[in-house]
């Protein structure tokens, strides 16, 4: 529901009301959970570590331990749960919607409480909860036409990546956009990527021209040489930004891959499973400006492929 996008996307930002948030931002507030008194109001404190909240969950049908791990922040936990479900149940699993109805009927019971003063109980949320779940399923009932605009596999910005490596949570190293420049009327390509080190604040770049049959296969390839490049250099956590969906969707789903790029992408997922972190995110064009200019200029010059 377009509703609970909205929700996600501002949990997954950090830029839901909660009174932590609000105090931060200098409203003369509390930050204290009005719920239970006992700590700031955060995310990580609503929907993870406070009493109800905690019961809900481990009585819930998913049985999880919310108040585990609480050393991965509210994001990374919220993530790497909605990711869980996706790749164990598809986009149209029953766990899906139960989660996010769960961090629905959390933040629905603790609005009613601040703003009307009714207190919640666990029955209140759970009610919540299930009404939520309805809501959901009445919206997918709709005809398709209505639901048209409801892409069906790629969601929000930043939500649709492939991801490789020993662990889920966690941060980058490095950013590293990829892009490859392809024109019809040649079958050289330019392939690019450029690096930017977070703790160093350096960026560099690289890349070279190759032979490619298509643009898909350019992309492909600049991804591949990515990593060749940043295992190499003994990067272990990375973030890969490409402009290229098939690219993404190939990664995640091995049964519906282009025939024309499949050696390459099990050759990025072979080189990717070897990372701690790895993640192969679906961006914008702008994002990867930089690695599009260096990848025409190494086309348009013919630049040889060297050995880093
Ligand atoms: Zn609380």
């Amino acid at each position: 529901m377009p509703k609970w996008k909205i929700f996600l996307w501002k949990l997954y930002h950090n830029g839901i009301a909660t009174s932590a948030n609000l105090s931060s931002r200098g409203l003369a507030i509390s930050d204290t959970c009005p719920q239970c008194n006992m700590a700031p109001e955060t995310s990580q404190h609503i929907f993870r570590r406070c009493h109800l909240a905690t019961i809900l969950w481990q009585s819930g049908q998913l049985g999880i331990q919310s108040n585990s791990n609480l050393d991965v922040d509210f994001q990374d936990w919220l993530i790497a749960w909605v990711h869980y479900f996706y790749q164990q149940d598809g986009y149209h699993g029953d766990r899906l919607p139960i989660f996010v109805a769960t961090l629905w009927g959390i933040w629905q019971g603790r609005n009613k409480y601040v703003f009307n003063g009714v207190i919640q109980d666990l029955a209140c949320i759970r009610s919540l909860v299930n009404q939520g779940i309805q809501q959901h399923f009445t919206y997918l009932a709709q005809p398709i036409s209505k639901v048209h605009a409801w892409s069906a596999d790629s969601g929000p910005p930043g939500f649709l990546f492939a991801h490789f490596g020993a662990s889920f949570c966690g941060s980058p190293q490095a950013y590293i956009q990829v892009d490859g420049s392809w024109t019809p009327t040649s079958t050289s390509a330019g392939i690019a990527w450029v690096v930017d080190h977070i703790s160093s604040h350096i960026r560099e770049g690289q890349g070279s021209c190759i032979i490619a049959p298509s643009a898909l296969s350019a992309e492909a390839k600049a991804c591949l040489e990515a990593l060749i490049w940043a295992q190499g250099h003994g990067l272990r956590h990375i973030m890969v930004y490409t402009d290229c969906e098939q690219l993404v969707q190939g990664l995640r789903h091995q049964g519906s891959q282009p025939n024309s790029i499949a050696w390459t992408l099990d050759d990025i997922r072979t080189i990717g499973q070897q990372f701690q972190w790895c993640r192969i995110t679906k961006v914008s064009r702008l994002l990867v400006q930089q690695a599009h200019e260096l990848a025409t200029h190494m086309r348009k010059d013919k630049i040889p492929f060297q050995a880093f």
